[in-house]
C-alpha cells in the first residue's frame, strides 16, 4: 500500500490525484439503508477518486441509486476487492460537509442508537436525496444568484434601550466563554426576544454566524419578521418543515455555502451546517417539540448544547419556564443562570384567581362554569375587554352514552372513545381518524336518548354564548381556534386578526391559543379544567401543565393599560394543590425545587437517565414477547447495579388503528452506563426482530423519552 497525497489542503484534487485517476479507491459511505438496519457503519465502495469526507456521492444500494457521504478518509490506495461496487458520482457543486458537523451527527447516531446514514440522510433537505449532481449544480447556481442580490435597503428598526434586568444577561452572554451554555431565565414579556437580537448583534459583528430555534414552525414568520428588521443588511434563512422541497435545498445552501448570516428554524435546523457558528439560540427551550417523536429520537435542544461545545459557540436557552433537566444543570453551576424577573411596560402579574368546583353547587355546575369565573367573564364582557378560555379537548363531547344499556362511543379500531363533534354531527377518533354518522338512537338497544358525556371546545363555545349576553341583548361574539375550526387555509389568521381588531369578545381554544400570540386586550386567561395532568401517570405532566399556565398567564394584561385588572383563572377539583398555589405566586423555581425533590425520591430523572424501547404488534401477545426476549437479550450486558430493564406494559392508550403498543422503561442512574449498555444491547435487537418475523410490525427506542 503505498500513501499518496490525495488532495491538497483547500480539498481540490491534486495532480496526483489526476494521475492516480485509473487506480481504485475504497471510500467509506453513510447511506441510509433501512432494510439494512443492523448495519451500524457506512458501507465501502469503489472510486477513482479519493473524494474527502464529507462529500455528497450518488451511489448504488440494491437496485437503487441513492445518495450518500463519504464518512471516512482512507489514506492509502489500497488494493480495493473488484466485488466493490463504484460511486456512480460525487455531488461536486454541494462541498463537502464540515468535520464537525460529521461528528456531530456521529454522536447523534451514537447517543439516540441510530444508524449512522439513517440519520444523516434524514436531516439533509430531502431535495439531496432525489436530485443528481447536474441538477444540484443547477440549484447552487440558483441559490447564489439570489444571494448576491442585496437583502433589504431599509434603515435598522428603532432599538430600544435595554433595562438593567437585559444589560446584565448582555453583559453575561458577552463574557461567556466559546462553547458555554446560559440559561436566559425570563418571565414572559420580559424582554428576551430583546436580549437574543442583541446577542445575535454583537456575533454578527465579530464576523460569526447565529443559529436560532424556536419551538413550532407558525413561530418563525414572527420571529423573522423581528430578526428581518433589525438586521436589514444580513442575509436570515429559515429552514422547517413547511418550507417547499425546493426553497428547504435553496436555505440550506446558503447556509451551508456561507451565504447565511443567521439561520432561524425549527428542531432540523439544528443540522444546519455553519462553519462560523458563534452564537446559537434555543428560544422556549422547555418545549416538548424540540425532540423528535419518529425515527432518531433526537433532542435539538441537547444537540444544540453538544453542538456548541462542539464548535465553540455559545449557547443562550431562553425560558420562562425552563425544563427541570436544565434547572438542574443550572444548580450544579454546569450552565449559568441569568435572570429577568421584570415585565417590560406590563406592569402587574395577573392576579390568579382559583375557582373551586366543589364549592359550586349542582345547579349552574352543569353549565360547566364556576359563578364567580362567570361573573368575572360578564365584567369583562361590559367593559369591552376580551377574555380568553382553553380547554385541552376538541369536539363536542369526548364521549356518547347510552344511559339505558351503557354503549359508549368506542372506537373499533382503538382503545379510545370516538369523540363526538357536532359541527357535522360526526364521531371521530382522534387517535385514529377513524370516523363515523352520529347514531339517531343507540346501536346497541335502540334508545333515542343518547348522552353526549364531558365537554370540549365545541360545547364550550356553545355554553357561552347561552350564558353571555351584552347589555343591549346582543350575544357575545365568541371564537373559537382549535385543529378542527383551523384546517382550512388562512382560518387560524382570520381569527386571530379579528380578536386583535376587536371583532371578537371571548376567544375559546385549546392550548394552542395559549402560546406565543401577543394579543394586547385580552384581561383574563381561564384554564377551564387543567386537573387531568395532576394525576397523569406520565410524570412530567405536571410540568407541562406549570409550563402551560404561566404561559397563558403570560397572555394576559400584556398591555399596561389593563394589567391592574388581568386575571388568570383556574377552574379546579383541587384548589390546594401545590402547582396552583406555586401559581398563584408566579414561582417557578419554588415548583422547579418542589418537583425535583419528588423526582429525587421517586429516583426519575434529571437525578436518573431513561430509554423507552417499545414495540408494535397485531396481538398484544406479540409485543410482550419481543419485550421479554429483549430483556432476556440483554442479561449479558446488563450490570444489574447499573441498569434497570423493567417489565413491559401497555401504552397508556394501548390500541391505536388496530396495531397493540406495550413499551418497557430501561433506566439507570448514570448516563455513561445507560449509554453503555444500550450500544452493546441494540445492535442485537434488530436480528431479534427478524426472528420475530411478521408478528411484530416494528420497534423503536427513545433514549430521554418525553412522554412516558
Ligand atoms: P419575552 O420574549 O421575554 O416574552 P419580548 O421580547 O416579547 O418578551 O418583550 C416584550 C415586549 O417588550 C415586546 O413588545 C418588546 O418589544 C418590548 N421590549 C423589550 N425590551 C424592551 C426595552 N428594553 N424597552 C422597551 N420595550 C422593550
Ligand atoms: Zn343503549
Ligand atoms: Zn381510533
Amino acid at each position: 500500500m503505498i500513501a499518496v497525497p490525495v488532495l491538497g489542503e483547500d480539498g481540490t484534487r491534486s495532480p496526483a490525484a489526476e494521475a492516480l485517476a485509473v487506480s481504485a479507491f475504497a471510500l467509506d459511505v453513510a447511506v441510509d439503508a433501512p432494510r439494512h438496519a443492523d448495519i451500524a457503519g457506512p458501507l465501502t465502495y469503489r472510486s477513482s477518486v479519493a473524494w474527502p469526507p464529507g462529500t455528497l456521492v450518488r451511489v448504488p444500494l440494491g437496485k437503487r441509486a441513492v445518495t450518500g457521504i463519504v464518512w471516512s478518509r482512507r489514506e492509502e490506495a489500497s488494493p480495493t476487492p473488484g466485488d466493490l461496487r463504484p460511486v456512480a458520482e460525487a455531488i461536486e457543486a454541494v462541498p463537502p460537509l464540515p468535520i464537525h458537523w460529521q461528528t456531530l451527527v456521529d454522536f447523534a447516531a451514537r447517543y439516540y442508537q441510530r444508524q449512522v446514514g439513517e440519520l444523516a440522510l434524514s436531516v439533509l433537505p430531502p431535495e439531496l436525496r432525489r436530485l443528481g449532481a447536474k441538477q444540484v449544480a443547477h440549484r447552487r447556481a440558483r441559490a447564489e444568484r439570489l444571494a448576491a442580490t442585496t437583502p433589504t435597503a431599509a434603515g435598522p428598526s428603532d432599538q430600544p434601550t435595554p433595562t438593567p434586568e437585559q444589560s446584565a444577561a448582555l453583559a453575561a452572554i458577552e463574557s461567556a466563554r466559546p462553547g458555554e451554555t446560559l440559561l436566559l431565565h425570563g418571565v414572559t414579556g420580559s424582554g428576551k426576544t430583546e436580549v437574543y437580537l442583541r446577542a445575535a448583534a454583537s456575533a454578527l459583528a465579530r464576523g460569526r454566524q447565529v443559529l436560532v430555534l424556536v419551538p413550532e414552525i407558525n413561530l418563525t414568520p414572527q420571529l423573522e419578521a423581528r430578526f428581518a428588521a433589525r438586521f436589514p443588511d444580513r442575509r436570515i434563512v429559515s429552514l422547517h418543515s413547511a418550507l417547499t422541497p425546493a426553497q428547504r435545498l435553496r436555505h440550506w445552501l446558503q447556509a451551508h455555502l456561507g451565504f447565511a448570516d443567521l439561520v432561524l428554524g425549527t428542531r432540523l435546523a439544528v443540522f444546519a451546517p455553519l462553519d462560523r457558528l458563534g452564537l446559537v439560540i434555543v428560544d422556549e427551550e422547555h418545549d416538548p417539540s424540540y425532540k423528535q417523536q419518529e425515527g432518531a429520537r433526537y433532542s435539538a435542544r441537547d444537540l444544540a448544547v453538544y453542538r456548541g461545545r462542539l464548535e465553540g459557540a455559545v449557547v443562550v436557552l431562553g425560558s420562562a419556564t425552563p425544563s427541570l433537566e436544565t434547572w438542574q444543570r443550572t444548580r450544579e453551576q454546569r450552565y449559568r443562570r441569568l435572570e429577568m424577573t421584570s415585565r417590560i411596560g406590563a406592569g402587574a402579574w395577573p392576579a390568579v384567581r382559583i375557582a373551586d368546583m366543589n364549592r359550586v353547587s349542582r345547579e349552574p355546575r352543569t353549565s360547566g362554569l364556576a359563578p364567580p369565573l362567570l361573573d368575572a367573564l360578564r365584567a369583562r364582557l361590559a367593559r369591552g375587554e376580551q377574555s380568553l378560555l382553553f380547554l385541552n379537548r376538541r369536539g363536542y363531547a369526548p364521549v356518547l352514552n347510552c344511559l339505558d344499556c351503557g354503549w359508549k362511543s368506542a372506537c373499533p379500531h382503538c382503545s379510545a372513545w370516538q369523540v363526538f363533534h357536532k359541527a357535522d354531527r360526526t364521531l371521530r377518533c382522534h387517535h385514529c381518524g377513524s370516523s363515523a354518522r352520529v347514531p339517531r338512537a343507540c346501536p346497541e338497544c335502540g334508545n333515542l336518548d343518547i348522552a353526549a358525556v364531558g365537554r370540549g371546545t365545541e360545547r364550550l363555545e356553545e355554553q357561552l354564548g347561552a350564558l353571555l349576553v351584552h347589555a343591549d341583548g346582543r350575544a357575545a361574539r365568541i371564537a373559537r381556534i382549535d385543529a378542527d375550526s383551523t384546517r382550512a387555509k388562512g382560518a387560524l389568521e382570520a381569527s386571530i386578526g379579528a380578536v386583535h381588531a376587536g371583532e371578537v369578545d371571548v376567544l375559546v381554544g385549546t392550548q394552542m391559543i395559549a402560546k406565543g400570540h401577543d394579543f394586547r386586550r385580552i384581561t383574563l386567561v381561564a384554564a377551564v379544567n387543567p386537573d387531568a395532568a395532576l394525576f397523569s401517570s406520565d410524570f412530567r405532566a405536571p410540568e407541562r401543565l406549570f409550563a402551560l399556565l404561566m404561559q397563558a398567564a403570560g397572555r394576559a394584561g400584556r398591555d399596561a393599560r389593563h394589567a391592574a385588572v388581568s386575571e388568570m383563572w383556574i377552574q379546579t377539583w383541587h384548589p390546594g394543590h401545590p402547582l396552583y398555589a406555586a401559581l398563584s405566586r408566579h414561582d417557578y423555581a419554588g415548583f422547579a425545587e418542589a418537583q425535583l425533590q419528588e423526582r429525587a425520591s421517586a429516583g426519575l430523572p434529571p437525578w436518573s437517565h431513561l430509554a423507552m424501547v417499545r414495540a408494535d404488534a397485531r396481538t398484544a401477545d406479540a409485543a410482550r414477547d419481543f419485550l421479554v426476549a429483549a430483556t432476556e437479550a440483554s442479561g449479558p450486558y446488563r450490570d444489574a447495579a447499573a441498569v434497570t430493564v423493567y417489565p413491559p406494559v401497555p401504552l397508556p392508550i394501548a390500541r391505536v388503528a388496530d396495531v397493540e403498543r406495550m413499551q418497557m422503561l430501561v433506566e439507570s442512574r448514570s448516563r455513561t452506563a445507560l449509554q453503555t449498555f444500550l450500544a452493546a444491547w441494540t445492535p442485537g435487537l434488530h436480528a431479534l426482530r427478524r426472528t420475530a418475523g411478521s408478528r411484530i410490525l416494528r420497534w423503536a427506542i427513545d433514549v430521554d423519552p418525553l412522554a412516558i
